[in-house]
């Protein structure tokens, strides 16, 4: 358990969406790669348009599909009820933290777990895309058997672990609003490449979220539980296995850090943990 209990969740903060029957009219070669490259808590929104944008997706939207995510208890025990929690947790963070810190308005970015396929303002998005925020329609996406795959890449599904992923996530959507995601290119990756340092400020800025919701005064409002250390480790493993280099490794390739787009297991383990120590957006330099 990590939240604390028995708080109300909002009815309506997540919506889900799926589709079972999608036919994606892009290449599916295309989608392959792109799932591979894309799955690990990034996505180019561009190359999602290009490859998956043609797709003929009638997917519906609803906020009924998590109507059973009543309390921060189904969030203790259910992963798309966490994801609920956590972005309520992460609203109340960061509508204080950024205009005290960074002196701009927070505006929530829309929330949606999907199955199997859903349409974004990026393009067309499958479960093997993983999670990702979508600038255009500022929402970020979450598919809940994404969870699932951490462990392929020595990662624990553990609560906090997926609790970091939805920050991380959110993290983009600040960046957003600081105006600094556009930075961002895939196309020219490295390990030097704004596409690293955009990624490695949003685990850090996952970070600050999680210092803060652990120090949240008021017992009836959505937030964390004392992190223990073995939660602690659970998260800062997913950070580690989403690494560049752990992911080339597992994959069978050599490690190249020229194509490197989300920074190293050490690098993405240094930032969350620099955001979680100090709570402060300043220790998440671009
Ligand atoms: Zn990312």
């Amino acid at each position: 358990m990590t939240f604390k209990p028995d708080v109300p969740l909002e009815e309506d903060r997540v919506k889900t969406s799926g589709n079972r029957g999608l036919v994606i009219g892009g290449s599916s070669i295309g989608a392959l790669i792109l799932a591979g490259i894309l799955w690990y808590l990034g996505v180019d929104p561009s190359q999602l348009q290009d490859v998956l944008g043609t797709g003929d997706a009638s997917t519906s939207q609803s906020t009924s599909g998590l109507a059973h995510c009543k309390t921060t208890n189904e969030a203790n025990k259910y992963a798309e009820c966490r994801i609920k929690a956590t972005a309520q947790s992460l609203d109340r963070v960061w509508g204080q933290q950024l205009p005290e810190q960074a002196k701009l308005q927070y505006k929530r970015p829309e929330v949606i777990v999907f199955t199997n396929s859903t349409r974004s303002g990026c393009g067309v998005a499958s479960s093997a895309t993983g999670p990702f925020y979508c600038p255009t329609d500022q929402t970020a996406y979450f598919d809940v058997s994404f969870f699932d795959q951490l462990k392929n890449y020595g990662a624990t599904n553990t609560p906090f672990a997926q609790e970091y992923i939805v920050a991380h996530e959110f993290g983009h959507h600040i960046q957003k609003l600081q105006n600094t995601l556009g930075m961002s290119n895939y196309n020219e990756p490295g390990p030097e490449s704004n596409a690293v340092k955009i990624e490695l400020q949003a685990d850090c800025y996952a970070g600050v979220w999680a210092y803060h919701a652990e120090r949240d005064p008021e017992d009836n409002k959505v937030s964390l539980q004392s992190i223990t250390e073995e939660q602690l480790a659970g998260a800062i493993n997913a950070a580690r296995a989403v690494g560049d280099d752990n992911i080339q490794q597992r994959s069978g390739g050599e490690v190249r850090p020229d194509t490197f787009t989300h920074g190293t297991s050490e690098q993405r383990q240094e930032a969350f943990l620099a955001g979680y120590h100090t709570g402060q957006m300043s220790s998440c330099p671009l």
